[in-house]
C-alpha cells in the first residue's frame, strides 16, 4: 500500500507575515534531514506538508523518525493513498487502519474535502465509512465526542488520503530562522541540552570546543564529536572548532591565584570563543551554565564571565535543576555518552577552594600578570574544525 507522511507545522501559524519564510525553511529542513534516504516529492497546501516517497524502497520508518526530530512541527501523521472513490477509500481504512481500530472499542470519522468534484461530501464520507467499518468491525461503537481513534479521510485534488492518529512532532521552530549561535560544548551533561535548546528556538549552531592535549585525551574529543552528532539530529549540520587551552591553563595556573583559576579560565574562553564566532556570523554564545550548580555558576562568577565578552550570551538552563536536564539528556539520547568518564580540560586543573564570589576588578587584576592577548591570538590560529552531521552512527 502507498503511503506517505503529512505535517502539520507548529507555531508557525502564529507568525503572520512571516509565516511563507518560516514554511520554506521547514521544507528546505525536512528536504535535508530525509534526502539520505531516497527521492521525495515535499509539497505544501493548506498548511499541512505533503511528503511523498518516490519508491518502495524508501525506508518509511526511518523518514519518520528523522522528520519527529525536525523543529516547527506541531505533529505529523502516517497516511495510505486511496484512489478518490467510496470504494477504495473504505476498503483502504480497514487494511491500513487494521490493528488500530482492533485495538480499540470507540471511533470516530472525520473527513475534509477539498477537491469539490468529489461527488461526496464531508459528512456524506463520513457516514458512510463509519457505517462501513462498523460492519467490518463490529466490536466498535462510534463516539463523536471522546473516541479512542479518530480516522481522518481528506480527498485532495491529488489523491484522497486516509490516516488514524497523530504522532507529536519535535515542537519549536525551524533551525536557521533564528539566527546562528556558537555553543561552547564540553563533555558534560549539560551544553549538549543547551545546543538542543536553542536549536529548538531556531537557531542554528556553530560548536566551540576547548581541549587540554596531552592532560586531556583523543577519545574527549571523540566523545564531545559524538554529542555533537545527536544533537545534529535536531539541528542539522554543526561545524565544530577546537581551540587548544593547555597553554592557557599552563600560563593561569603558573601567574594567577589558584582560587580565581576557573573563573579566569571561563573568561578566557568566553573571548576566544567570541572571536570564532563572530568570524563565522554568529549573533550569540550559548553554554550550558545553571545557577549555583558549581563555584563558577553562582550570580557573581557570572557576572564576571559576562563581563569578558560583548556579545550576548545565552544560557537556556539557567533556571533549571539537574534533574530536568538529565530528563532532557535522556530523550535527545546524549546521557549515555555524557556519562562516559572522558576527563574534561575544566578537570583537569581544579583549584581546592574556588572563590564563589569573585570581584570583578579583582579578577582583571590578577589576568594582568598574563599576555591575555597573546594567548588569545595563538589560541584562535591553532583551532582547527569540522563539519558534523549525524549520518554516520556514533
Ligand atoms: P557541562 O555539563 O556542559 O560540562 P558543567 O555543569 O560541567 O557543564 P562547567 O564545566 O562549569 O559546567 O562548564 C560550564 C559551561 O562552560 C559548559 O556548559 C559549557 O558551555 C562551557 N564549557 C565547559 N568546558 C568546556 C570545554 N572544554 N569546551 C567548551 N566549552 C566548555
Ligand atoms: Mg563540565
Amino acid at each position: 500500500m502507498k503511503e506517505l507522511i503529512l505535517i502539520k507545522d507548529g507555531e508557525i501559524a502564529l507568525k503572520g507575515l512571516n509565516r511563507r519564510n518560516f514554511e520554506d525553511a521547514l521544507m528546505k529542513n525536512i528536504r535535508w534531514r530525509i534526502a539520505p534516504l531516497g527521492s521525495f516529492e515535499i509539497r505544501s497546501a493548506q498548511s499541512t506538508i505533503y511528503v511523498r516517497p518516490l519508491s518502495e524502497e524508501i525506508d518509511l520508518d526511518e523518514a519518520v523518525e528523522r522528520i519527529s526530530k525536525v523543529f516547527g512541527i506541531a505533529c505529523f501523521s502516517r497516511a495510505c493513498i486511496a484512489d478518490k472513490d467510496m470504494q477504495s477509500i473504505q476498503k483502504a481504512a480497514v487494511e491500513y487502519l487494521k490493528e488500530d481500530l482492533e485495538s480499540v472499542s470507540t471511533f470516530k470519522v472525520n473527513a475534509k474535502r477539498s477537491d469539490k468534484s468529489f461527488p461526496l461530501n464531508s459528512p456524506a464520507i463520513c457516514s458512510q465509512l463509519g457505517e462501513y467499518l462498523l460492519e467490518q468491525f463490529p466490536h466498535l461503537q462510534v463516539d463523536v465526542h471522546n473516541p479512542e481513534l479518530t480516522v481522518t479521510v481528506e480527498v485532495r485534488d491529488f489523491g484522497a488520503y486516509v490516516r488514524g492518529g497523530v504522532i507529536p512532532g519535535a515542537g519549536g521552530i525551524p533551525v536557521g530562522t533564528g539566527g546562528k549561535a556558537a555553543i561552547l560544548i564540553s563533555g558534560g551533561i549539560d551544553s549538549p541540552v543547551a545546543a538542543y535548546m536553542m536549536a529548538k528556538r531556531g537557531v542554528e549552531l556553530t560548536a566551540i570546543h576547548f581541549a587540554s592535549p596531552p592532560y586531556t585525551s583523543e577519545r574527549a574529543e571523540e566523545k564531545v564529536r559524538q554529542l555533537l552528532r545527536r544533537v545534529a539530529a535536531y539541528s542539522g549540520r554543526i561545524v565544530m572548532y577546537t581551540a587548544p587551552f593547555s597553554h592557557i591553563q599552563e600560563e593561569i595556573r603558573e601567574k594567577c591565584p589558584e582560587e580565581l583559576f576557573t573563573i579566569i579560565m571561563r573568561r578566557m574562553m568566553m573571548k576566544i570563543s567570541q572571536r570564532i564566532a563572530q568570524a563565522n556570523g554568529c549573533g550569540a554564545l550559548i553554554t550550558g551554565e545553571s545557577l549555583g550548580q558549581v563555584a563558577s555558576q553562582t550570580l557573581q562568577a557570572i557576572a564576571c564571565t559576562d563581563a569578558a565578552c560583548t556579545m550576548p550570551v545565552f544560557r537556556p538552563l539557567i533556571g533549571m535543576d539537574k534533574e530536568e536536564i538529565i530528563g532532557i539528556s535522556r530523550k535527545i539520547d546524549t546521557f549515555e555518552i555524557s556519562i562516559q568518564p572522558y576527563e574534561d580540560c575544566c578537570t583537569v586543573f581544579t583549584p581546592r577552594h574556588p572563590r564563589t564570589k569573585p570581584v570583578l576588578k579583582f579578577v582583571e587584576q590578577a589576568e594582568s600578570a598574563m599576555d591575555c592577548q597573546a594567548l588569545i591570538e595563538e589560541a584562535v590560529e591553532q583551532t582547527k574544525f569540522i563539519k558534523i552531521d549525524d549520518s554516520f552512527p556514533g
